[in-house]
C-alpha cells in the first residue's frame, strides 16, 4: 500500500480501515457532556430491544424509530447521530473520521487509528500450527495501537513454534542455535533476528530475547517467524508432497538407491 493511501491523521482521502476503499474521509472534533440521570453509559441488550418490540403503549412510528436506534447501537461501531446540545467540554486528542463510500465511523486517539483495528505487515504462513496463527493475527491487529504488545505476542509465537519443531522453548537462543546447527535452518534466519535485539542491555531473564519494541522490530518479527515457518514446515511438506506423486516406480527406484551403501 502506498504511505499515502494508509489511513493517517495527516491525510483527508486514504483506504478505509473498514471497507478498504481509497476514498475521501471526513474528519470530526469532539465535544462532551456529563451523563444526567442514568449515571453511565447506556447500552441496549438484546432483551431490552425485545421489551420494545412488545411495547403497546409506543405508537408504531416511535416504537419502529426506536428499534432503529437500538438495532444501530447493537451493532457496536461508531456512529454520529444529528442533533445534541454544545457540549460542556472540548474533547482534545479524540478524533473521528467518516468514509465516504460506506459512512462508517474510524476513532482516533491522537495520531493513532484507535477503532478498527487494522491488520499490518504480513499475513501468515497458513502451515505454521492453528494457535500460532491466531496470536500472529492478533499481534498484526495490534500493531498500530501497541507494537510493544504485538512484539510480545510474537516473542510467544517464536516460542511456540521452536517448541513445535521439537525444541524445549526454554531458551529461544539456544533453540534458535539447535534449529540451525542439527536441523538445517539457514544461519541467515537466526541472523535477522540480532538485527532486531537490544544491543549491549543485559537480557530480562536468560534465555529470552530483549528485544526493541517498535513497531518496525514487530513487522521484522512478522517476517522471522514466516521464514522459519517457510523453511521447517512448508518446504519439506512441498517436497514431500512432490515426492509422493512420482510414479511408484520411480519412488521405488528411489530407496533402492538410498539403501545401497556408498561405494568407492
Ligand atoms: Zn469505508
Amino acid at each position: 500500500m502506498p504511505s499515502q493511501s494508509q489511513p493517517s491523521t495527516r491525510e483527508t482521502a486514504f483506504c478505509c480501515p473498514h471497507c478498504s476503499a481509497f476514498t475521501s474521509q471526513y474528519w470530526f472534533g469532539l465535544g462532551a457532556n456529563s451523563l444526567t440521570g442514568d449515571p453511565i453509559p447506556f447500552i441496549p441488550t438484546a432483551k431490552g430491544r425485545i421489551a420494545v418490540a412488545d411495547n403497546t403503549k409506543l405508537s408504531q412510528d416511535d416504537r419502529k424509530k426506536l428499534l432503529d436506534y437500538f438495532d444501530q447501537l447493537l451493532t457496536g461501531l461508531v456512529f454520529l447521530k444529528p442533533g445534541g446540545k454544545y457540549a460542556e467540554y472540548k474533547i482534545e486528542n479524540l478524533h473521528l473520521s467518516k468514509c465516504h463510500n460506506c459512512k462508517k465511523v474510524a476513532v482516533w486517539v491522537h495520531d493513532h487509528l484507535l477503532f478498527p483495528l487494522i491488520k499490518s505487515g504480513d499475513p501468515p504462513n497458513p502451515d505454521l500450527p492453528e494457535d500460532i496463527i491466531h496470536d500472529f493475527e492478533e499481534a498484526r491487529e495490534i500493531m498500530n495501537p501497541s507494537p510493544r504488545g504485538a512484539a510480545a505476542l510474537l516473542h510467544l509465537c517464536i516460542q511456540k513454534l521452536c517448541k513445535h519443531l521439537g525444541e524445549k522453548g526454554e531458551n529461544l537462543d539456544d533453540d534458535i542455535a539447535d534449529l540451525v546447527k542439527k536441523k538445517g535452518l539457514n544461519p541467515l534466519v537466526q541472523k535477522s533476528l540480532d538485527v532486531v535485539r537490544v544491543i549491549g542491555k543485559e537480557a530480562v531473564q536468560p534465555g529470552v530475547l530483549d528485544l526493541k519494541d517498535d513497531r518496525d522490530t514487530a513487522l521484522q518479527l512478522l517476517k522471522f517467524v514466516n521464514a522459519i515457518a517457510t523453511q521447517m514446515i512448508s518446504h519439506p511438506k512441498n517436497v514431500e508432497a512432490m515426492y509422493q506423486k512420482l510414479p511408484e516406480s520411480k519412488r521405488k527406484a528411489i530407496e533402492a538407491r538410498e539403501a545401497k551403501p556408498v561405494s568407492r
